[in-house]
């Protein structure tokens, strides 16, 4: 059985100096098989053999993206009102069934805003 597929390896190509793969694509005379060409799947360069380029172990892929081109936290709020919400407040305290303003002693919700407000300390300054 002949295999018509080319076969591809991961490679550093000395010819254009990219991480590429190295193409081998059998040659024919008429319906003979007659040996095989290795070229660089980049730039085309061909290869007498293996020993010409340099072979990556393992078939993994080329790695593309790294962590750094991950995009930052998204900011839900800027800086304004919802600063002044209760929840940031120093007189805010939270219990299993109920959400409590210490300074008028009374009940909360989280989403409030008031004149009073006075910042958490654990909130203030981002490092
Ligand atoms: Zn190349």
């Amino acid at each position: 059985m002949e295999q018509m597929a080319t076969e591809k390896r991961q490679m550093r190509c000395p010819a254009c100096g990219q991480e590429s793969w190295l193409v081998r694509t059998p040659r024919y005379e008429g319906f003979r098989r007659v040996g095989e060409t290795l070229s660089c799947a980049m730039c085309g360069q061909e290869f007498g053999s293996e020993a010409e380029v340099e072979l990556r172990a393992g078939g993994g892929r080329p790695q593309v993206f790294t962590e750094a081109d991950r995009p930052g936290p998204v900011r839900l709020f800027e800086a304004g009102e919802t600063d002044r919400m209760c929840r940031h407040c120093a007189e805010y305290v939270v219990n299993p069934f109920l959400q409590r303003c210490m300074l008028h002693q009374r009940e909360v919700e989280a989403t409030d805003t008031c004149p009073q407000f006075r910042a958490r300390a654990e909130e203030r300054g981002d490092g």
